[in-house]
Order: C-alpha cells, then sequence, then structure tokens
C-alpha cells in the first residue's frame, strides 16, 4: 500500500518521561535535580534524570550512589510504575484528541497520523499550521498533565522519530523536500532498530552517516542487507513515503517479548529462556507452513537499557538446531560487554517464506539428519502435545522456574489494541470513554 499524498507522521515522547511524572506527582519538587533510581529498594541505577539533574552529569545507568555524590542536594525517587502508567493513559487520551489514528509504542511514545490535517482540518481554521496544532497538543498535555513532551513530524516513522531527537526539548517538522540534507550528517546509528550488526556492516562500506548511504550504490545496499537496505537507501534520499500502518493482517512475523518474573543476573539461565521460546516459536510457524529468513534478539537491562542483535540467514530457516545456533551467536554478541540482570528478552521471527521442504528421515547431511529429528518431534508433538518432548532447554527451565511451564501463545507484532491492553491493562476502545472525566479538568 502506498499513498501518492505525502504522509505525515507525528511522533510523541515524553521527556526524561519517568522524572517528569516525578514532578508531575510532587509539585515541590518543580525545578529541583530529580532522578529515579532502579532496583527493588530505589538504591540501584538511576533509570531516569531530568533536565536539570543532567546538568550535573548525572545519567542513565548511573549508580544512585554516584549520583549523589555529584549532586547532593538532588531528589532521589523510588519508582511509582502504576502512576507512571496512569499518567501515560491520560498522555494518550489527549492525544487520541489530535488524530483518528493514533499507534502507541511504549509507555510514553506513540505515533499520530496526520496526513492530509492540511486539507481537513488546518484549512480554513484558526489553527493554521502544522507546527501551530502539535504545539497546543504538547501545550495541552504539559497544562493537564505537567508532563513536557518533545515531537518530530515527517514522512515516516523513522523520520518523525529521528526528528523528535533533533527537537527534544521541543517540536521539529521536516518537510519532504528537506528530508536528505535534514538527514545527510546524521550517524546512521541514530536510526531507531538499526543494531549494533548492521550499524558495524555499514561502517565496513565507510557509511558512517545517512549522507554516506545515500551516495552508495542502491545494489550493494540490497545485496547486503536486503528488503532493509532498499528501504535505508531510498530513506537516505528522501525517498521513502509510509502510510502509519494500523494493523498486519496476514503473519509476517512471530515474535516474543517477555518481561522475566525477576531481574535475571545469571545470563546462563537467560539463554536457556530465550532458547525454549525461539523452540517454541519455530514450533508454532511451522504448524503454520511458514520459515523465518530473518531473525533479532533484544535484550532490555535492569536499568531499561537495550541491547539488540539481528542475523539473516542465507535461505529460510526451519531446523531448531541451526536457529538456535545462530540464536546463542547472537546472544553472545549482545551480551557483551554488559554486566546488569537482564530484565526483558525480545525474540522476532521475520521475512517469513512458505516451508515446502520435505525432510527426508534419513539424510545423507548432517543438516538433512537434524531436519529429520525435527521433523520427528515437531510429530510426536502434534500427537501427544506440546509437552511430550521438551528440548533440553526448555527441560532445564522447567526446573527452574514453573513460571515459564506453561507458555502462551503469543501474536505477530504488537498491534495498537494490544500495546494498549499491555501498557496500561485496558482494551483501546475503553480509552475514549474516560475522556469526559479528563477534559473536565
Ligand atoms: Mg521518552
Amino acid at each position: 500500500m502506498v499513498s501518492r499524498l505525502p504522509s505525515r507522521i507525528l511522533h510523541v515522547d515524553g521527556d526524561t518521561f519517568f522524572a517528569s511524572c516525578e514532578v508531575a506527582l510532587d509539585a515541590s519538587l518543580s525545578g529541583r535535580p530529580v532522578w529515579v533510581g532502579g532496583g527493588r529498594r530505589g538504591d540501584g541505577i538511576v533509570i531516569a534524570a531530568n533536565r536539570e539533574a543532567k546538568r550535573f552529569g548525572i545519567r542513565t545507568g548511573m549508580a544512585c550512589f554516584e549520583a549523589k555524590r555529584v549532586c547532593p542536594h538532588g531528589v532521589l525517587a523510588r519508582p511509582q510504575y502504576d502512576e507512571y502508567r496512569r499518567l501515560s493513559k491520560e498522555m494518550f487520551q489527549i492525544m487520541e484528541d489530535y488524530t483518528p489514528t493514533l499507534v502507541p509504542m511504549s509507555i510514553d511514545e506513540g505515533f499520530l497520523d496526520l496526513t492530509s490535517m492540511d486539507r481537513h482540518v488546518w484549512r480554513d481554521t484558526t489553527v493554521s499550521t502544522a507546527a501551530d496544532y502539535v504545539n497546543g497538543l504538547r501545550d495541552r498535555i504539559q497544562q493537564e498533565l505537567r508532563l513536557p513532551v518533545s515531537s518530530g513530524l515527517g514522512r515516516s516513522t523513522w523520520m518523525a522519530k529521528l526528528a523528535t531527537s533533533a527537537a527534544k526539548p521541543g517540536f521539529v517538522e521536516v518537510p519532504p523536500d528537506r528530508e536528505k540534507e535534514f538527514l545527510a550528517d546524521r550517524p546512521v546509528g541514530e536510526l531507531a532498530g538499526a543494531g549494533k550488526r548492521r550499524e558495524r556492516m555499514l561502517a565496513a562500506l565507510g557509511a558512517l552517516t545517512f549522507g554516506h548511504v545515500a551516495r552508495l550504490p542502491s545494489t550493494v545496499m540490497k545485496d547486503r542487507f536486503g528488503i532493509w537496505g532498499q528501504q535505508l537507501w531510498l530513506f537516505a534520499n528522501g525517498r521513502w513515503n509510509e502510510p502509519l500502518l494500523l494493523e498486519v493482517k496476514d503473519r509476517t512475523t512471530i515474535s516474543s517479548n517477555t518481561t522475566l518474573p525477576y531481574d535475571e543476573p545469571d545470563y546462563e539461565a537467560a539463554l536457556v529462556f530465550a532458547l525454549s521460546e525461539s523452540t517454541r516459536m519455530i514450533g508454532q510457524l511451522r504448524r503454520e507452513g511458514l520459515q523465518p529468513r530473518e531473525m533479532s534478539l533484544a535484550i532490555r537491562f535492569t536499568d531499561f537499557t537495550e541491547s539488540a542483535a539481528m542475523h539473516r540467514f542465507e535461505h529460510p530457516q526451519f531446523r531448531n538446531s541451526i536457529i538456535n545456533a545462530v540464536l546463542e551467536e547472537l546472544f553472545a554478541e549482545v551480551m557483551a560487554g554488559h554486566a546488569q540482570p537482564v530484565r526483558q528478552i525480545r525474540i522476532c521471527f521475520s521475512n517469513l517464506k512458505p516451508l515446502d521442504t520435505q525432510p527426508t528421515l534419513w539424510g545423507t547431511t548432517d543438516a538433512e539428519r537434524w531436519g529429520a529429528l525435527d521433523a520427528a518431534m515437531q510429530q510426536l508433538e502434534g500427537q501427544w502435545g506440546d509437552s511430550a518432548v521438551l528440548t533440553g532447554a526448555q527441560y532445564a527451565l522447567r526446573h527452574q522456574d514453573a513460571t515459564h511451564s506453561n507458555p502462551k501463545p503469543k501474536c505477530p507484532f504488537v498491534p495498537a489494541r494490544e500495546m494498549a491492553q499491555k501498557l496500561w491493562g485496558e482494551k483501546l476502545e475503553q480509552l475514549s470513554k474516560h475522556h469526559g472525566a479528563i477534559k473536565k479538568r
């Protein structure tokens, strides 16, 4: 689906969200350096610091005692996640008033479709420009919730997000004909989801900025990075326009996103869990007659920082033995240089192809024999149920933590309504019902 009209996609992101929430909840903190401390007792690592605190050099990931040392008069707040979720919900309720299409991405971040607003909303009204409209939205969130948000407007979600980073704090619009110029000197690593592995591959081609990417031959980008490479090349050249998609109809990915019951300091246990998740997902894909060409792994640590990596198979893959071996490599890459406990594990298989391989029972190569084993296991599970055959990883896991013994079926992508359910524990439709109450304030 390509719309000829340039998309106008707005990205809205809370500034230092958790720290801002603390100030919103307690007016006496206003103007003072405030940081939110992680760990069960709030004495672990800084997970958010407001602008006043950042002036003292306090950063996410810093130990709380260190923050106190560099800024003795600052305030350490213990995280109040229930309150953050409530404020988040109210923030999205306000955003809903400004667009028919809203896609929440995280607790303080979402995309709004403003395409064709200039023809239908901004024309013949007192609100005459995109900047007026967006600043109106930002002011309302500031006034009603006392939360500062920044935003960026562009022709794609990628552009909108980069515009927000450039704007912080504030608002930046990148008009379609200025995209290439806007991107030219920006490091390509700023792109959400680029990943360390791709960044390294791009650097090897001499491409550190979007400007460098734009000057590479498009065929090189396509050969090295597939569809993503083509998209990046068009984007860097200011030629990428995409509609904001709300839902994905056919399965194009399968993903699993699990917050562990406790932050796991044992990386081996985290790997065991990742392997068992991957095995479960590949089983699901096989039942649907699909096999992935790409996989990615993202780990979120205690302090909410993230590390991610992806792999593209030479051919679509369906064998657990091969896929899990690659997953182990990705895991090692993602964890390198980290020491914090693991909070969340995200695995995604994408670029799905139909599964047309019929593995022979007795193969002549190692790969074929593994394939036969996998297929036999699949058949046994089909006959006796999911728990009939456990991989070593699954077996180890069951003994480690009963929480994981009954994995829920997972959904491809996270459409808006599921994200709403996850973030606020409510259905998306119900968000609108609270509108009256919010507006009365
Ligand atoms: Mg934010």
